[in-house]
């Protein structure tokens, strides 16, 4: 047994120091990036925030909403393939679109079967640990077989499992074991690692050869966002903050209020849940726990409110430490470690 006693930390530990600078506004920063990937020399520009390939949140109506802020999503693995063909044959979806595979030979087969009709340009493959040999094959043989799409996989939280999924042929690495808003694993099984240093660290091992990362899961407010970046994260994914919105695969909740129909509430549930289990396994297997839970999130309407509070934050976290484009964040950022940081007085 060994003990690691250099301090980690997470979104709540630290504060962003704010920086002299000559920036007056918020609207002189830009918030898009363009990314040039390791294996396919394809570029990409936009706003890089990607919404979780849960079946609430990785939508194609939030595909549509999100490419208005030029974010992108990571579909869901349970679309038929007719719909994501005739998605994918929309061009503009396709350009800010992730197609999730996960490890069963049903996802290959669906995947083979859109990819003879459309091209997929962004391809997420997704496990819940990312540490077996058995999905680092998994990675090499979806490199050789799609040369020309940007592959982004996971998830892991330290720099040589970063290294080795580059390696294999991944462009983008997803950072993050147990730090979702309806993640169960670190309850259930012990396994984790503080989010932010997870992103330091895999960002540094990604960065040097010249892959990208993507930090996964833990953020619950905008200032969690702009932590990340100034962390090193390329990408950040979102489940939680984006859960409840119109966008969302879902029932919504009513309530009556004053002989009015009122929407109140959505449910949403971590993909390794029972719910989730019920609903695309037939229960939950016998050799596993649930690693997720089930929750109801407040209705918010539709998600342009959110997403404008996200970059609103993120441009004035920005003008605080004088960063004109998102890619200088990381070298602006001075991180201060913190006792508090939110004054909870009125709740
Ligand atoms: P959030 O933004 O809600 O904090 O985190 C979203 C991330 O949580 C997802 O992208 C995914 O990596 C992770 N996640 C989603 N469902 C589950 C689950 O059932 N169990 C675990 N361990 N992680 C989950």
């Amino acid at each position: 047994m060994r003990i690691e006693n250099e301090p980690k930390l997470d979104f709540k530990d630290v504060l962003i120091r704010p920086k002299r600078s000559t920036l007056s506004s918020r609207s002189e920063v830009d918030i898009n990036h363009t990314f040039r990937f390791l294996h396919t020399g394809r570029t990409w520009t936009g706003f890089p925030l990607i919404a979780a390939n849960m079946d609430v949140t990785g939508t194609i109506p939030m595909a549509r909403a999100l490419a208005g802020f030029g974010a992108m999503v990571a579909l869901h693995k349970y679309y038929p393939p007719e719909d994501l063909i005739a998605f994918f044959r929309e061009g503009e979806g396709a350009r800010n679109t992730f197609y999730t595979i996960g490890t069963n030979e049903a996802d290959w087969e669906k995947f083979a079967l859109v990819k003879r009709q459309v091209a997929v340009p962004f391809i997420c493959l997704d496990v819940a640990n990312g540490y077996t040999e058995r999905f680092v094959e998994m990675v090499a043989q979806a490199r050789e077989q799609n040369p020309d799409s940007v592959i982004m996989a996971g998830n892991v939280v330290t720099g040589d499992m970063t290294e080795a999924l580059l390696l294999a042929g991944a462009d983008i690495v997803k950072v993050g074991i147990g730090p979702g808003s309806v993640c169960t694993t670190r309850k259930m099984t012990g396994v984790g690692y503080p989010q932010l240093s997870a992103v330091i660290e895999c960002a540094d091992a990604a960065h040097g050869l010249k892959g990208q990362v993507c930090a996964d899961g833990g953020c619950t407010v905008p200032g969690d966002i702009a932590k990340a970046y100034g962390g090193g994260a390329d990408f950040v994914m979102l489940g939680g903050m984006l859960a409840g919105h119109d966008e969302c695969e879902g029932e919504i909740r009513h309530e009556e209020r004053g002989g009015e129909r009122v929407p109140v509430s959505m449910v949403f549930y971590g993909m390794s849940s029972d719910t989730a289990m019920n609903k695309y396994s037939g229960g939950v297997a016998k050799y596993r726990a649930s690693e997720g839970k089930t929750v109801e999130v407040p209705y918010r309407g539709p998600v342009d409110a959110t997403m404008q509070e996200i970059t609103g934050g993120v441009r004035s976290m920005m003008t605080y430490i004088g960063a004109t484009k998102l890619k200088e964040v990381p070298k602006r950022t001075t991180f201060v470690r913190v006792g508090a940081q939110l004054n909870t007085v009125f709740g």
